[in-house]
Formats: structure tokens, C-alpha cells, sequence
């Protein structure tokens, strides 16, 4: 029908199948031309906030591109509930240069490379908070950005956007978003290799667990997805 845009076509399908690490990858592809986006949930079984929004965000519809999410990055320690799975913490075995050191990891890290993506986002939710005297030491309320053009200004501007649309009153200051340290490659995180191996835009996100409730930093994570992927030509729409 004229105006209408063609259906997108959303797949699924399984890494590590048979194996404890048995995870789904969703893609939506709107079969019109734009931004190639992944993001990744769940690196980490302790911060719940950051599958939950992407189970979420795996079901969006958006009006070009193409859309993959992987949910649930590590599926032992989501089923834990805790920070590692047996091999360690996940998200130190994507080693920039070099091949990601498990199973796991090296098939996320073929999933993110099979698309070529135009930017990655991975989700976390940290027990404290970001250059802050309170609370338990930690990263959180904030989006950390690789080193590629164009990538510290959108953490800005979606820090920006959030503390002005998206931060209850009832918060004090120190829950205002941060534009994180640049992720500049240095390091074997999932987005540092994005940064390395890329040279994409990639950003971790961090709402912090100290004194917030799960809906709330669901919340705070899908807004900030929903702008960051704006801001690379990606669009939400909410459409039936
Ligand atoms: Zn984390």
C-alpha cells in the first residue's frame, strides 16, 4: 500500500546450540536501506536490567535498517544469577586483534562481525556509581563510547537527553548520567574490540543497581537505546 513501508522480516536463531550456552540472536530486518545495529544484553547474569531491556528491544519495530539483538549474552550465569559463568567474567575474553578466548564469545563475536555493523551496544547494570563517594564502587549511570567519529558526542547527547526527560526529581544529583571514559580499544571488552576491530561507534551502558528498582533501570536502559539508535539513523516507530 502506498506509504506504507514493506514488512520487516524478523528471524531467529540459535548459538552454542546443545551446549549450557545455548542463546537466541533476534534480527529485524526492515528490507529498507540504513544503520546495522546490534545490541547485547546479559554479558553479565547479575544485572538483570540489561537482558530485560533487551528482550524488549528485540521486538521493536523501527523504520529502516537492520536490527539483531542477542538477549542473553550468557545464559549460565543470567540462570545464576551471577556476575561469571564457569570460564570467568564474559566480557574479558574479546581480546581487540585477536580471537575472542571461548566458545561463547567467539560465537557472539561472529554474530557482531557476520553484519558488519554500523554500531553495538551492550548493556550493563553496576552496583554503583560513576566517579561518585556513594554507594559500593562501580561504573554506573553512564554510556561509555569508542573512540569513532561521532561517538562521544551522541553519549553526550543521550547523557543529555535522559537527565533532562528521564530522571525522576526524586533522584538526587549523583543518579544524573555521565558520559563515560572513552572505550578506546586498550582493553579485551566486547566493545573495546568494536573500537579495535571495527571502528565502529559501540557504547556500554551502565544504569546503576544502587538504591533503583529493576523497572526503573529497564526503563532508563531503553531510553537510552532508543537514542542512541536514533542518533544513528535508526527510528523507533510504534506502529499497529
Ligand atoms: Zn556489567
Amino acid at each position: 500500500m502506498q506509504g506504507k513501508s514493506t514488512a520487516a522480516i524478523r528471524t531467529k536463531y540459535t548459538i552454542r546450540e546443545d551446549t549450557p550456552d545455548e542463546t537466541d540472536v533476534y534480527v529485524t530486518d526492515t528490507q529498507e536501506s540504513g544503520p546495522t545495529a546490534v545490541v547485547v544484553g546479559g554479558i553479565q547474569g547479575n544485572e538483570p536490567a540489561g537482558y530485560e531491556a533487551a528482550e524488549d528491544i528485540k521486538t521493536w519495530s523501527i523504520d529502516q535498517g537492520t536490527l539483531i539483538t542477542i538477549p542473553r549474552a550468557n545464559p549460565v550465569a543470567i540462570r545464576r544469577g551471577t556476575y561469571s559463568n564457569d570460564n570467568g567474567n564474559l566480557n574479558r575474553k574479546f581480546p581487540p586483534g585477536e580471537t575472542p578466548t571461548t566458545p561463547l564469545a567467539r560465537a557472539i563475536w561472529g554474530v557482531i562481525a557476520s553484519y558488519d555493523p554500523d554500531v553495538v551496544i551492550n548493556l550493563h547494570s553496576s552496583k554503583g556509581i560513576y566517579r561518585e563517594d556513594v554507594g559500593p564502587d562501580g561504573v554506573g549511570q553512564a554510556i561509555y563510547p569508542t573512540t569513532a567519529s561521532g561517538a562521544a558526542q551522541d553519549a553526550v547527547n543521550t547523557k543529555g537527553y535522559m537527565n533532562e526527560f528521564h530522571l525522576d526529581e526524586s533522584f538526587p544529583d549523583f543518579y544524573r548520567f555521565k558520559c563515560g571514559n572513552l572505550i578506546d580499544g586498550t582493553r579485551p571488552l566486547l566493545v573495546h574490540k568494536v573500537d579495535a576491530d571495527l571502528d565502529e561507534p559501540g557504547f556500554i551502558v551502565e544504569s546503576t543497581r544502587y538504591g533503583t528498582d529493576l523497572q526503573t533501570r529497564c526503563r532508563w536502559e531503553l531510553n537510552i537505546v532508543r537514542h542512541l539508535l536514533g542518533r544513528q539513523g535508526m527510528h523507533r516507530t510504534y506502529e499497529n
